[in-house]
């Protein structure tokens, strides 16, 4: 039963693979009094531009964010109406305001989009 004891490349392979583990968790858990950043899923309005963007921003930054295709401070968090799937972008929404009133059916069930979820329509007018 103490075969691993007798053999040092045994327990050295359990050391790495403790180490490695360890790194692994020290690199996902971010340590308390790290900015903290929020990811969104962002429109320009700029009537020239229309880019749909996937950003994080520091926490307690408000909309309107800067545009990386035009560079105008011009970007809101594009939301996504659950009960007829209009997106769309309110001013000065922020994620935490959600549900949002959707301004194609007048329910309150507008939600920012996941980053990585952007549906086709938010980019089919923006070539
Ligand atoms: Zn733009
Ligand atoms: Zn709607």
């Amino acid at each position: 039963m103490s075969t691993w004891k007798s053999n040092p490349l045994v327990g050295l392979a359990l050391l790495v693979v403790i180490f490695g583990a360890g790194w692994l968790v020290y690199r996902t858990v971010r340590k308390p009094g790290q900015m903290v950043e929020y990811s969104y899923v962002l429109k320009c309005t700029n009537p020239q531009c229309e880019e749909v963007f996937e950003g994080s921003y520091p926490k307690g930054e408000e909309p309107p964010f800067r545009c990386p295709r035009c560079g105008e401070k011009s970007a809101y968090i594009l939301l996504q109406c659950r009960a007829c799937g209009k997106t769309f972008t309110p001013l000065n929404n922020l994620y935490q305001r959600a549900p949002y009133l959707c301004p194609e059916c007048g329910k309150r069930t507008g939600y920012p989009i996941e980053p990585g979820q952007i549906p086709l329509e938010a980019t089919s007018s923006n070539p």
